[in-house]
């Protein structure tokens, strides 16, 4: 089979054996792979891998063959990107998305940029009819986001500042917009804030040409948002959320990808914040959302690649301009 294998000296389309069916697995037929910061940052060297190593944790496909009788060969299915131990601490105590043993797709073990993969039949979700296999390459960053809203809620109507305008970014704002929040988006890539507008997000701030806090800061009574979201992917962002959010108020890290922050503590302290970190989150949530048509993917998807064209399509996702990228297989 042909897989997208990242070496030390790039991505190279190689024959490499399909993976065999061992007990318990299931053999995937990848079809759609989305492009995250992730794999960027690991592509560039920013975020350590062990190399070689086919990348890609946000795929969906078909069952190719199955040993097990209740998973049948032709269903349209997305994984989990987590395959866990069963045996440790968190796994006994139902926490399995902590365990210390596991392993990831696309991260320490080899992931979707291939036509077939196999995972444990307990980490695979079937899809319903109306979620197509390119809409589920968005399943774990949206769960991701809904993650975020479960550890900080929103009244009806009140503010959350959100962060950033790519992907993730998008993600959370309509998972948020879909709560009931307000949802305003602080950014400084144009071509993205357009892109959140026509997704009905009227209240976007380009960085680069309005005073946003000023405007943040005047629809909360001058103290900030309780709820500020970082999904910059970069460290300025974290800076920009300490700052703007009000004293006891809720910073959401989001998308870090192995930045370094060198930051000032007694902030947190002093404003007596409470930080919530979160990557991994309800999947069945993110299929209901999308099978109910609450989130919209399709509009964040720049460019579709094939296969043999993986290493152009990771030079087109590093482009800031762009929101998502999909292989398709
Ligand atoms: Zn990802
Ligand atoms: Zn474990």
């Amino acid at each position: 089979m042909q897989s997208l294998v990242l070496t030390a000296d790039g991505l190279q389309l190689a024959d490499t054996p399909i993976p065999p069916l061992m007990p318990g697995d299931v053999r995937i037929e990848v079809r759609s792979v989305g492009i995250c910061g992730t794999d960027i940052s690991i592509w560039k060297g920013d975020y350590y891998a062990d190399l070689p190593l086919v990348l890609g944790h946000e795929f969906a496909g078909v069952v190719h063959e199955s040993s097990v009788p209740d998973i049948q060969p032709g269903t349209p299915v997305v994984t989990d990107i987590d395959i866990t131990c069963g045996r440790c601490w968190y796994c006994r105590s139902g926490a399995r998305h902590y365990c210390t043993e596991k392993e990831t797709l696309g991260i320490t073990r080899d992931g979707g940029l291939s036509e077939y993969v196999c995972v444990p039949a307990e980490i695979i979700h079937p899809l319903p009819d109306d979620v197509t296999t390119m809409e589920a390459t968005f399943v774990e960053p949206l769960a991701s986001a809904i993650k975020t809203l479960h550890q900080a809620p929103a009244a009806d109507d009140e503010p959350v500042l959100i962060l950033g305008s790519g992907k993730l970014a998008l993600l959370l704002a309509q998972v948020y917009d879909a709560n009931g929040a307000a949802v305003h988006i602080v950014g400084r890539n144009r071509w993205q804030l357009g892109l959140a507008k026509q997704l009905g997000f009227q209240n976007t701030y380009d960085t680069v040409q309005r005073d946003w806090k000023s405007a943040i800061l005047k629809i909360t009574h001058g103290i900030g948002p309780r709820i500020v979201i970082e999904a910059t992917g970069n460290i300025d962002g974290v800076a920009m959320a300490f700052d703007v959010v009000r004293n006891g108020g809720i910073v959401g890290l989001k998308s870090m990808h192995g930045c370094q922050f060198p930051f000032n503590p007694t902030l947190i302290v002093n404003k007596e914040l409470t930080i919530y970190g979160s990557s991994r989150g309800p999947y069945d949530e993110a299929i209901d959302m999308l099978a109910k048509g609450r989130i919209e993917v399709n509009r964040l998807i720049s460019k579709e690649f094939t296969l043999e064209d993986g290493a152009k399509a990771f030079e087109f996702a590093s482009q800031p301009t762009v929101t998502k990228v999909i292989i398709n297989i």
